[in-house]
């Protein structure tokens, strides 16, 4: 077989090289003009402990999120569909031998747990699930999705699913593209092969290659927005951030488009994990490898969950992250059990999805509950030559606005209506393009008028 993408002598080499600190301004000056960089690019940077060089990081990876995210930050929820699952992942709490009653949820409780989302005013939903061909097979998740999708509360729809389950084949994949998901997401919680199979000790996810090799199966199925990830705490986070930037150029030479989105999960305690990790990740070294990605690859968005604290949040929005969940659940049936006033795991950030998107705007940035680039095309290759020209900028913002109007007119009560207006207000002027600023200001005042869903 040919190098494998993922070559381990070679990203362990890499971590031993040390740059001059001209060789580090060089590549510093061209994250500055938001080209990216390649992988020696990142190596070099990752090994240096010099702190100019990461003030100078944080200062790029500050400006690249005000220049091409701007204040806007996407929000999400993940729907836990089913815990059923035949493998045996030691860090997480589904694995095979964890006894308790597992759940799939039928499709009324779909519904149900989808009329609770759509009531928070949410759009757009990461559907979740272990995995288990007998008891959560791929017709299952169709039905879910399809279910998802017809499901209308008012003016409650939801708009696009991501899908993050276990690595399938092309003809699945392509059953996921048909029915319209948004981004299949998968993570890779390891690049380490040895790693990996430490931590994968029994079940299909064991296969180390059939894992990674995932997305290529997906992109031959016609998905061309991919979601990467890390487990970060599994091994060393230097590896990892190398293992992520050869993924994503191997995608890129392979199919002419890389992550579509990455997420930056840090290990969290769960039932029947009953060990420390050796590689967990301090808060210092989370905060430059956000940074560090950012630079990189400056246009693929970056996801945070509430695995994170309100304050680590608030934080890693400032230099990178583009898209959080709010007012999460982790478990099957978690959002009718709460109303219901069933136990919760318990999340870092546990505020409702209204007290995030106050929170949101308190700190000036706009929540955006923005789903038009899918439901125009512009997946793959045609969002990223849209963001990279620079002109993402002309629809996100407008978009990030008219949804949160329209948040504030269908969920918002009069205190949250009068921050959103203010803070709407506030914004417009930022919209460059006086067609389009004229728009918005138009949409606005049909939006007021009982009309929903207008965006570019
Ligand atoms: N079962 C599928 C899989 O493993 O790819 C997808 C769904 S799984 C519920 C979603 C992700 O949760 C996993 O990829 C893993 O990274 C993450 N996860 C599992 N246990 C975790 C833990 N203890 N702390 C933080 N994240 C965890
Ligand atoms: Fe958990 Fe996914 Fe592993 Fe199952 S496959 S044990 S759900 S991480």
């Amino acid at each position: 077989m040919d190098k494998f993408f993922i070559d381990d002598e070679y990203i362990k080499k890499l971590l031993e090289v040390r740059a001059a600190d001209d060789e580090i301004d060089r590549i510093l000056d061209k994250a500055e003009s938001f080209e990216g960089l390649n992988h020696r690019e990142v190596a070099a940077l990752i090994n240096t402990d010099d702190e100019k060089h990461w003030k100078r990081i944080f200062s790029i990876a500050g400006k690249i999120k005000e220049h091409i995210y701007g204040e806007r930050i996407v929000l999400f929820a993940p729907l836990y569909i089913s815990d059923y699952c035949v493998n045996k992942c030691r860090y997480c709490g589904f694995k095979c031998d964890n006894k308790f009653n597992r759940k799939k949820l039928t499709m009324d409780e779909i519904r149900s747990e989808v009329k609770i989302l759509e009531a928070m005013g949410h759009k757009r939903l990461a559907v979740e699930a272990g995995e288990d061909p007998v008891n959560c097979p791929i017709d299952y998740v169709l039905e879910c999705i399809r279910t998802i999708y017809d499901m209308k509360l008012g003016n409650g729809e939801i708009r696009r699913v991501n899908v993050n389950i276990a690595a399938t084949t092309v003809e699945n994949y392509k059953k996921l593209k048909d029915i319209g998901i948004g981004t299949y997401i998968l993570f890779q919680e390891t690049y380490n092969k040895e790693a990996y199979e430490k931590y994968h000790i029994a079940g299909p996810k064991r296969d180390y290659y059939y894992h990674t090799t995932a997305f290529d199966r997906a992109m031959e199925g016609g998905i061309d927005d991919v979601g990467g990830g890390v487990l970060f705490g599994l091994y060393d986070y230097k590896y990892e951030i190398l293992g992520l930037m050869l993924h994503n150029e191997h995608l890129e030479e392979k199919f002419g488009v890389g992550f579509h989105t990455i997420s930056v999960p840090r290990i969290c305690s769960a039932d029947g994990v009953d060990r420390s990790f050796e590689y967990a990740v301090s808060d210092d070294d989370f905060k430059k490898l956000v940074a560090l990605i950012r630079i990189a690859v400056p246009f693929t968005g970056m996801i945070i969950s509430t695995r994170e604290t309100m304050e680590m949040r608030k934080e890693l929005i400032k230099t990178g992250i583009s898209q959080i969940s709010g007012g999460s659940s982790v478990e099957v049936g978690g959002y009718t059990a709460r109303e219901e006033g069933g136990s919760q795991f318990r999340l870092k950030d546990d505020r409702s999805a209204d007290d995030i998107i106050y929170w949101l705007m308190e700190e000036g940035l706009v929540p955006s509950f923005c789903t038009a680039c899918y439901r125009k095309g512009r997946t793959g290759d045609r969002f990223m030559s849209l963001a990279k020209s620079g002109n993402i900028k002309n629809v996100c913002l407008p978009n990030a606005l008219l949804t949160l109007k329209e948040y504030a007119l269908d969920y918002g009560n009069e205190r949250f209506a009068n921050k959103a207006d203010e803070l709407i207000k506030s914004k417009i002027p930022f919209i460059k393009n006086d067609k389009v600023r004229e728009t918005v200001k138009e949409n606005l005042v049909r939006l007021e008028n009982g009309e929903r869903d207008l965006f570019f």
